[in-house]
């Protein structure tokens, strides 16, 4: 039996998921611990934390595996994890992402981008980072990405039997999903395949500074919360933090193939579709469609399925397209500079 590494002083294997609703992290965990308990003889525990029920809020999923011989009492948090899985490169830019992974840990990423590209962000010499395009991966394959980094993971942990997981993927998915599993498997092996890894320095932070090992407590408690419950940042409209509340896609608009039938608008939960009225040449004023403003967009793709002439198309999401393409709502705008 090949049994979890005595990472830590309790003797476990930790492993930490930071991720964004709808990308499936949830469901990663439970197979991951179920594959660990039921295929790999360990003790294991699981739990996820997540907010609201919107898809884009943020999640964590921990779990936590010891030796047979070795009980979990315990159901907190994982806070110093020796394995950091992040489902979502945007949130590398909060330093709780991070939190608590030990020196020599491994860090996994969802980009494109190098272990070095990584390093130089998070300011960690002294972890091992491993990348994998499990967007891409998903994207190909027709599934979520949640199973490329299944496999990612059991690339980069040794004690993680890739035959128990992939057992575990087909039987989560042969009893819910039966018309996803063999794309669920093809996303698994391409996670597991595709990962770039580079060592770190296991414990010298060789001139970067080390991310500080804690618990990030929420700004507001009982005693410090605004009168009456309020809440004075109104999440990232303001701050146009485009971080979290997407899911990897996005609607790509081609006005030359567009009718301005408002299909789209009408289904869209987040009323992002921009409108002008512009004289329609006969003496008429109509409604046109000018743009979407990826700033509420939560990447549903409700509207791609109601485009009547596939004006609207979904697409891998990026900073820079977003920013290139977005077409502000104008009102929000003038709200915003008036405050
Ligand atoms: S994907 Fe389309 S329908 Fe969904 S939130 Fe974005 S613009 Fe609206
Ligand atoms: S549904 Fe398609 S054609 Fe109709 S307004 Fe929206 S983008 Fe244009």
């Amino acid at each position: 039996m090949n049994e979890p590494s005595v990472q830590n002083a309790h003797s476990f294997l930790e492993i930490r998921m930071e991720s964004i609703g709808g990308l499936g992290a949830n469901l990663a965990a439970k197979i991951l611990s179920e594959s660990g308990v039921l295929r790999q003889g360990w003790n294991g525990w699981y739990a996820a934390s997540y907010g609201s029920e919107k898809k884009g809020t943020p999640v964590k999923a921990f779990i936590r595996f010891a030796p047979p011989e070795v009980e979990i009492r315990g159901t907190y948090p994982v806070d110093e994890p020796d394995v950091v899985a992040v489902f979502h490169e945007a949130l590398l830019r909060s330093p709780s992402t991070l939190s608590g992974l030990r020196p020599g840990g491994t860090l996994v990423v969802n980009t494109k981008r190098s272990p070095d590209e990584v390093r130089r962000q998070v300011k960690r010499a002294d972890i091992h980072i491993a990348c994998v395009d499990a967007l891409g991966i998903a994207h190909r394959e027709g599934a979520r990405l949640n199973t490329a980094m299944l496999g990612a993971l059991c690339h980069v942990v040794p004690q993680l039997d890739p035959n128990a997981v992939r057992s575990g993927i087909e039987e989560v998915f042969s009893e819910r999903y039966a018309h996803l599993l063999d794309a669920n498997l093809r996303t698994f092996e391409g996670g597991l395949a595709q990962v770039r890894e580079a060592q770190g320095t296991g414990g010298d932070a060789s001139g970067l500074d080390k991310a500080p090992q804690s618990r990030v407590s929420p700004v507001l408690g009982y005693k410090t919360q605004w009168i009456g419950g309020a809440i004075p940042s109104a999440g990232n409209s303001v701050a146009r933090d485009l971080s979290a509340s997407r899911q990897g896609f996005i609607p790509a608009l081609d006005l030359d193939a567009c009718i301005h039938c408002a299909a789209c608008d009408q289904v869209c939960p987040d009323a992002c579709f921009v409108w002008e009225s512009r004289d329609n040449g006969r003496g008429r004023v109509f409604q046109y469609l000018v743009g979407i403003d990826y700033q509420y967009c939560k990447g549903c793709q409700k509207c791609v399925v109601a485009c009547p002439t596939h004006a609207l198309s979904t697409i891998a999401e990026s900073d820079a397209y977003v920013l290139e393409h977005r077409v502000a709502h104008r009102l929000h705008e003038r709200e915003v500079n008036i405050r």
